[in-house]
């Protein structure tokens, strides 16, 4: 990278304030898988605590997603106060049987990603094969029922937006909202891209749905003037 680009990035942070971080999680397990690939997806409950009181101890504020996206229209002086949201993908039983009761005692606001199609395990998680690992309904109503607890879409089959029609994506993704609300009983304004793939068609059918954000699987910290629907994430693992 030229010193340019350096200055100019420098530049850039200078007037785009901090707002928060947002980590990404998928499951949370007492004993983690021995395959490498399934491992990455799982974090224990003890280092989850341990990342939250890290986090604390560090002045930071656990936030929601609702909260992190008014922030996203508001303005802000240079010294924005230190924030972290956290989030899971896939919707995953162990979220609602591990995690909720840990979230719960610590008081941490959370969001959780559903793949509509994996709730009551109606289609596979392929990436863990023979397994059983889907949230059960009665589980996703009674986390969306808690204040802590918000609840976005993460399409209907998990396939990655980019290679399918602009059709096909539609479909994935409006579909896997009308099926949460009509679940919950109410509007469902978060979303995040599966295997954080998108282009320039899923960006236009998410602007176009009643989301308030979309999230990224990479890119690090939210800033002031980011977009709404590219919202970076810090990946959250477990050596
Ligand atoms: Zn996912």
């Amino acid at each position: 990278m030229g010193n340019r680009c350096v200055i100019y990035r420098k530049l850039h942070n200078l007037t785009h304030p901090m707002l928060s971080s947002i980590l990404m999680l998928h499951r949370v397990v007492e004993q983690r898988s021995d395959s490498h690939s399934q491992r990455e997806l799982e974090v224990t409950p003890n280092f989850l605590e341990q990342t939250i009181s890290d986090y604390r101890q560090k002045g930071y504020t656990f936030i929601s997603i609702d909260e992190l996206s008014s922030l996203l229209t508001t303005h802000h002086s240079l010294s924005t106060k230190k924030n972290v949201c956290l989030t899971f993908d896939d919707g995953y039983q162990d979220n609602y049987d591990i995690a909720y009761p840990l979230l719960k005692r610590l008081e941490v606001p959370f969001a959780v990603y559903v793949t509509t199609g994996f709730i009551d395990n109606r289609l596979p998680m392929w990436w863990y094969p023979g397994e059983h690992l889907g949230i059960n309904t009665e589980s996703l109503k009674i986390l969306d029922a808690d204040p802590l607890c918000t609840i976005g879409a993460h399409t209907v089959s998990h396939p990655r937006l980019d290679t399918l029609s602009p059709e096909e994506q539609q479909r994935e993704i409006s579909k896997s909202c009308q099926s949460l609300e009509s679940l919950l009983g109410h509007a469902v304004l978060h979303f995040s891209y599966p295997h954080g793939a998108y282009n320039a068609d899923t960006l236009s059918i998410v602007e176009h749905q009643p989301f308030l954000t979309a999230l990224c699987a990479w890119g690090g910290t939210v800033r002031q003037g980011v977009n709404p629907f590219l919202m970076p994430r810090i990946e959250l693992r477990q050596i």
